[in-house]
């Protein structure tokens, strides 16, 4: 049977992101996944607690290790702190993923909780600096494999052939 491979909702086409919309994967990407994995729709966010919509959230001085080692928070540009939210959505996404068997995951670019190798600076100025989003970081320190839609339109998920059980 395909393997299971966890997905950021919003790539799905679920309306959960901050501002209520979904970010789609280009049109038959989704389908072709689909061929190969069995896609497992994750949204650490709401998983968290957080509602749809909410103030656009970035971590604060740090990145997703920071925040789960409890040294940076997850705040909205009005102050208002949800570091606990982010940190619960990604151990209720990690279980997910545990209890799906999931070994890989495609999460969202730029996210303080899906992010992958780059996420918002804090300053909420559309900056990015190197680091993961909060999710992206346990489900790496569990050993999952996480990519995101960018690595896609990049030629391919990386690793994907070696991936799928022949
Ligand atoms: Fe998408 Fe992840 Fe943000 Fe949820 S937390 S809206 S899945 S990027």
């Amino acid at each position: 049977s395909r393997p299971a491979l966890l997905v950021s909702a919003c790539l799905l086409g679920a309306p959960v992101r901050y501002d209520g919309t979904a970010k789609p994967l280009p049109e038959g990407t989704q389908a072709s996944l689909a061929h190969q994995w069995q896609l497992i729709a994750v949204c650490p966010e709401r998983l968290g607690g957080l509602p749809t919509p909410r103030p656009a959230a970035e971590i604060l001085e740090g990145d997703g290790r920071s925040v789960l080692a409890g040294q940076a928070q997850v705040c909205d540009a009005q102050g208002g702190c949800h570091t606990a939210a982010f940190v619960q959505g990604a151990h209720l996404a990690l279980a997910l993923a545990q209890r799906c068997g999931a070994r890989h995951a495609l999460l969202k670019a730029h996210s303080p909780s899906c992010g992958s190798g780059r996420i918002h600076d804090g300053q909420f100025g559309g900056t990015l600096r190197p680091g993961d989003g909060v999710s992206t970081a346990l489900l790496r320190e569990a050993g999952i494999t996480v990519f995101s839609e960018q690595d896609l339109q990049h030629g391919g998920l990386p690793g994907l052939a070696e991936a799928v059980p022949s």
